[in-house]
């Protein structure tokens, strides 16, 4: 029997063979990957796990390549980071980063979803790939690009952070600067892929993307040492990656890899743009789809893919959503790095302030294990917590100016008076 069974729709179960498709031609619901557990079951154990290389690729059985990866070969098994500072401030037993604001080589979770996509599009015989992206995507994307020789036509809202245009412009990609939000961006590019017969990695290949982010959610449960968290609080943009790492840890679960799966997974989104936790919130059976408004340009999708089933993977878990204000977002970005010395960008400065919420609130309990998905690199949106953040004090190169300007700041000046008994009269 084959590992892969086929693409199946998640609306109506139609099955199709493996192919560039994403939408359902009877009900166009979103198309998935259909594994054949019981097969992979018979080879794929914690040890065979444990024999493989330190990637994400150590999961391939459950990745819908059929040879080899051609590019990201590098990509994945990023550090789950105990953040006990973090877990003191937020008055929490135990707190733990999954951070791939380090992912190799473009510094966000993307790194994992490119791989197999642009992999998946060699075997499909794509010479021209592309995506419509929020910017880590781009980056990502046209990295993987260069080093498969594929062509990349890269679209992008016109408003994105310099750092993520520079950082997709470098490789060599021909970037596309759309007039327009990315939900106009994204409906460009299903035009594009229908027309030109490109290999779009959120568009066409979106399945075999999609998968790549399961890999963030076998880590997670592998680096507990084979366990999965009470919460997991994860950002949301599409909606794949909260999506996909639950399905992860539930084929993690069938698998018998992990014993059970007591995880309530939440959605964290900007209040600027949060179709997703305020579908959850208002309890409400359809998502409405919004103009996005905020800093967290990475998460920022008005009309998310996924949305309806991130929002259901909430509920059914029996966990819950919030979003927090731009002033939140660059808050929580200031956290991070001051407990835990980890920048991350908006995106995780929106997961870190959703969960500081959610604990105020009781929703998460102080006493279990949460973990918080940091998916992307602060380096990347400086101009969000630019003059925000402090400033750096100038001074001449002599030591009697370094000390005139402790003095001003009253930095290292031990405050002597304090201490004192009152004076008596
Ligand atoms: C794309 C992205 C997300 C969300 O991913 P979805 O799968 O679209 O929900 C989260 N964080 C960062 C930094 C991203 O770039
Ligand atoms: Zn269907």
């Amino acid at each position: 029997m084959a590992r892969i069974l086929g693409l199946h729709c998640r609306e109506c179960g139609e099955i199709y063979d493996i192919s560039p498709v994403h939408v359902c031609e009877l009900c166009f619901g979103p198309l998935e990957i259909q594994y054949n557990y019981d097969e992979i079951g018979q080879t794929f154990s914690r040890q065979t796990i444990l024999d493989g290389p330190l990637t994400m690729w150590r999961y391939a059985q459950l990745l819908p390549l059929n040879g080899e990866p051609c590019v990201g070969r590098q990509v994945g098994y990023t550090p789950l980071v105990k953040a006990d500072n973090l877990a003191s401030k937020l008055g929490v037993k135990e707190v733990y980063i999954k951070n791939d604001a380090v992912s190799h080589p473009t510094l966000s979770f993307k790194d994992r979803v490119v791989a197999v996509a642009l992999s998946k599009a060699r075997e499909f015989g794509f010479e021209v790939v592309g995506c419509a992206s929020t910017g880590n995507l781009a980056n990502s994307v046209a990295a993987h690009a260069a080093e498969g020789n594929f062509q990349a036509y890269i679209f992008i809202p016109h408003d994105l952070e310099q750092g993520k245009v520079v950082g997709t412009l470098v490789y060599g990609a021909t970037v596309l600067s759309v007039k327009g939000n990315y939900d106009e961006v994204n409906r460009l590019c299903s035009e594009v892929a229908g027309k030109y017969g490109w290999g779009l990695a959120n568009v066409n290949l979106r399945p075999f993307y999609s998968d790549g982010s399961k890999t963030f959610g076998y880590e997670i449960a592998e680096q507990l040492g084979w366990k999965a968290p009470q919460h997991i609080v994860c950002p949301s943009a599409g909606g794949s990656l909260l999506t996909k790492i639950y399905k992860g840890l539930t084929e993690f679960q069938k698998l018998g890899l992990i014993d059970s799966l007591p995880t309530r997974m939440y959605a964290a989104q900007a209040t600027g743009c949060s179709p997703i936790t305020t579908m959850v919130k208002e309890r409400a059976e359809i998502m409405r789809p919004v103009r996005p408004n905020t800093i967290a340009k990475s998460i920022a999708i008005g009309n998310p893919a996924d949305g309806y089933y991130a929002a259901e993977t909430c509920r059914k878990s029996g966990g819950w959503a919030e979003d927090v204000t731009d002033d939140e977002v660059v808050d929580g970005i200031g956290l991070l790095a001051q407990t835990e010395g980890i920048f991350t960008e908006t995106a995780g400065g929106v997961t870190v302030s959703v969960t500081k919420k959610l604990i105020e609130q009781g929703v998460i309990p102080r006493d279990e294990s949460i973990v918080i998905c940091i998916t992307g690199n602060g380096l990347k949106t400086q101009e969000a917590i630019l003059g925000k953040i402090g400033a750096t004090i100038p001074i001449q190169p002599s030591l009697s100016s370094l000390e005139d300007a402790l003095l001003s700041h009253r930095i290292g000046v031990v405050p002597r008076v304090a201490n004192r008994e009152p004076v008596s009269v």
